[in-house]
């Protein structure tokens, strides 16, 4: 069974203005944020990154799993 890449959260730079969705901060066009395709949400920097962070070890975690067995 293959896994859903598409809702994983990723880096972007915004391509134009939004608030983030924990702070309500107003992000600028150009500047860099975590977006969430699951949720459509976007976070600015300081808000996303722990959640980012914590989703990027256990992605690898399951990435190294993986490769035990090819
Ligand atoms: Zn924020």
């Amino acid at each position: 069974m293959k896994r859903n890449f598409n809702n994983d959260p990723r880096e972007i730079k915004l391509k134009y203005p939004c608030p983030c969705a924990t702070c309500g901060i107003q992000l600028h066009k150009g500047v860099n944020v975590y977006y969430y395709p699951g949720t459509k949400k976007i976070y600015c920097r300081s808000c996303g990154e722990d959640s980012f962070r914590a989703f990027l070890e256990s992605k690898w975690d399951e990435e190294q799993y993986q490769m035990q067995y090819h």
